[in-house]
């Protein structure tokens, strides 16, 4: 088999929140969402992006006269990435003295991607564990994430698919003969906001988790909880009630907390985000969505997340 290709951006070892057991995490660059919470700005792209980091940067301007594209300049505000005309080739990264540049996502070989993650296979066995495919959306580069499901079914390496569910069918189904788990993210199944959110209607999570549904394979709902967006009592219902209607060997579902610690990351991408000023959930608001969820008939409901430290009386 040739080699094929894939653009990932970061391969997390002895993950455990993916799935069961140690696993690696392998996330593949480019989404077909852009949900305005979304915690890895930079996995939207489908193509490597340069970042600075204007702490370590040394002001030498070295990394403007080696860019052959002329991406780079030197603005009040520090070095600037032209993302029209980058084209990720990382030799401004390779130059950098200072480590000051950065590239998020590289091509790699599945082969390659496969012997990497192949390396832990003793933790996986001995833990209950395996590799979970994540993102962005592994499915949107469908050939080389199903020749690495394949690889992975072959050495015997249990697999989890971390999806958002906008893949064709025929992809989708493919993928589904190599997972061993799906993780299904709903964000929520208000028509009008699932399309206003993410930029896509939600008839195609609906019906990628009637195909999750007809395959039988087993499915971890995960459903972010959004201050301003999804943690409306109203929406969590909605998408506990989708869940207990359609997705009837769903074993847990996940109400994940709104995180802050990627404002940063969009500072640095050049991205404004939308929820930089908002605040942390707390205790009691996960734990009453959880009761929520469950009253309206999904199973084995669970939250994670950071959470707002408690107020302290003096
Ligand atoms: S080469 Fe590195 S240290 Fe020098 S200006 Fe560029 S980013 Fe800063
Ligand atoms: S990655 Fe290549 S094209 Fe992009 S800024 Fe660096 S040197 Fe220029």
């Amino acid at each position: 088999m040739a080699d094929l290709d894939a653009i990932i951006f970061n391969v997390q070892k002895f993950s455990t929140e993916d799935g069961p057991g140690i696993r690696t995490t392998v996330f593949f660059k480019g989404c077909p969402m852009r949900c305005p919470w979304c915690h890895n700005p930079e996995s939207q792209q489908f193509k490597p992006e340069v970042v600075w980091h204007g702490g370590r940067c040394l002001g030498d301007h070295g990394c403007i006269e080696v860019c052959p594209e002329n991406a780079l300049s030197a603005e009040a505000e520090g070095i600037v990435v032209d993302r029209g005309r980058c084209k990720g080739c990382a030799k401004c990264v390779a130059f950098c003295p200072a480590s000051a540049l950065e590239i998020h996502g590289r091509h790699i070989g599945v082969e390659e991607l496969f012997e990497r993650v192949a390396r832990d296979a003793v933790f996986y066995r001995n833990s209950g564990g395996g590799v979970t495919l994540s993102g962005g959306e592994p499915l949107a580069q469908a050939k080389a994430v199903l020749a690495f499901m394949r690889l992975l079914r072959g050495a015997g390496i249990h697999t989890a698919l971390d999806t958002c569910g906008v893949a064709s069918e025929s992809v989708l189904k493919e993928a589904l003969e190599w997972v061993d788990l799906v993780l299904l993210d709903i964000k929520t199944a208000d028509l009008d906001k699932h399309l206003a959110w993410t930029g896509v209607p939600f008839s195609r999570v609906e019906k990628a988790a009637q195909i999750i549904e007809e395959s039988r394979v087993p499915v971890w709902v995960r459903t972010p909880v959004i201050p301003g967006y999804t943690a409306e009592e109203n929406l969590i219902r909605g998408v506990a009630r989708f869940v207990a209607e359609t997705l009837h060997q769903c074993e847990r579902h996940d109400l994940l907390a709104f995180s802050n610690l990627c404002t940063a990351k969009y500072k640095q991408l050049g991205m404004s985000f939308a929820l930089s000023g908002a605040s942390l959930l707390g205790p009691d608001d996960m734990m009453h969505l959880c009761d929520v969820a469950r009253n309206a008939g999904s199973l084995h409901v669970h939250w994670s997340g950071p959470i707002r430290p408690a107020e302290v009386s003096v």
